[in-house]
């Protein structure tokens, strides 16, 4: 992940270690030149100048000089320089706009008018940046631990996401997971208008040896939750995954869908799967599934094969809601568990 981004960041850094120096150098110049005609100036009037004040002078100037070599200022003209070409970078990966506001205006709070030496600049610019990168993200939920301390039985996992998204991998990703520490599940087949989606989500149900509670196509998926969650009361199953449709097309109806689902099961988790890929459209889509039904936490997919990355970057500030996991790849295993200084570690930051 972050291909793109980390290599277009780390030439923003160098280009703005540039765009310091060239600044410097104009400031410095500038200077000098005040200071010769100024110089002339003083010269033109010397004669009337005591010995004394003239020494007061040259010494005062000279403290001055040197507190003007050590300092660089950031001024308005050089912050909006610098981050007219950082706004390109993210704008262009991904991020959110919202987000880049969020950013620069953090920046600008950290930067403007700041004096510091010129060589610390860059490095003053990146904590900056790290710091504001940082509070984008909210705390993640350890799934694993709020299940086994949940006194709900069983414990109702929704998953809400649009057709494609990786919905139905990442529903057996989680039951892969919950096998390995040793949590029992079954399946809802809440799709029930997608051709098909039954029989996928009992594919992966037949790999991983569990069971799936289904209705025919057209039925209700609520009653299917419902009936998921009866059986798994009545055997004991500690954990249900509802799978749900996610066709775009008939919007209106599909929220309401989605409400009369959440209404009946009543689930302990709201999850929405986007695939990072797409960008602002997951973003975007996650913003409305929450205004609409309150998710309580985001999986992306196909982060294997997002090299912008702006997706992880923008969702959680957006929604207020974690990101639980990113899906790496197409086997059960590849399911990682989202981790906010990873994350800033594979974008350049240490
Ligand atoms: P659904 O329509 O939302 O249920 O989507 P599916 O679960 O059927 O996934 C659509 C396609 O994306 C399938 O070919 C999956 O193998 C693939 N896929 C799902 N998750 C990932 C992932 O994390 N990485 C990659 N590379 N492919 C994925």
């Amino acid at each position: 992940m972050f291909g793109f981004l980390k290599d277009k960041l780390k030439s923003w850094f160098k280009s703005s270690e540039k765009k310091t120096e060239e600044k410097a150098e104009v400031v410095e110049t500038k200077k000098k030149e005040e200071k010769a005609k100024k110089h002339e100036e003083v010269k033109g009037e010397a004669e009337k100048i005591t010995e004394e004040v003239k020494e007061v002078e040259e010494r005062k100037g000279f403290f001055s000089r040197l507190k003007d070599k050590f300092k660089f200022k950031v001024t308005e003209e050089y912050f909006q320089e610098v981050f007219e070409d950082l706004e390109l970078i993210m704008l262009e990966n991904n991020v959110a706009l919202e987000v880049v506001e969020k950013i620069k205006s953090d920046l600008k709070k950290e930067l403007l008018n700041l004096e510091i030496k010129k060589e610390q600049v860059a490095e003053k610019i990146k904590e900056a940046l790290k710091i504001s990168l940082e509070s984008l993200f909210v705390e993640n939920i350890n799934l694993i631990e709020k299940i086994k301390q949940s006194e709900n039985q069983p414990f109702v996992i929704v998953f809400f996401g649009i057709n494609g998204s990786g919905k139905t991998t990442t529903i057996a990703k989680i039951a892969y997971l919950l096998q390995k520490n040793n949590l029992s599940c079954i399946l809802a087949a809440g799709d029930t208008f997608r051709a098909a989606s039954i029989e996928q989500l009992e594919i992966h149900a037949s790999k991983l040896k569990i069971e799936v509670i289904k209705s025919k196509y057209g039925a209700d998926p609520a009653s299917v939750a419902f009936d998921a969650i009866k059986h798994a009361k009545s055997k004991k199953i500690r954990v249900v995954l509802v799978d749900t449709a996610g066709r775009m097309h008939t919007k209106e109806n599909l929220l309401k869908e989605m409400e009369k689902i959440v209404r009946i099961s009543k689930p302990d988790l709201k999850i929405f799967v986007a695939e990072s890929i797409t960008g602002n459209d997951a973003t975007q889509q996650a913003k409305s599934f929450n205004d609409a039904i309150g998710i309580d936490g985001i999986i992306l997919t196909k982060a294997d094969v997002d090299e912008k990355g702006g997706t992880s970057i923008s969702v959680s500030y957006i929604t207020g809601k974690p990101i639980l996991y990113f899906g790496t790849g197409q086997e059960y295993k590849d399911l990682e568990l989202f981790n906010k200084e990873k994350l800033l570690k594979q974008l350049g930051f240490d």
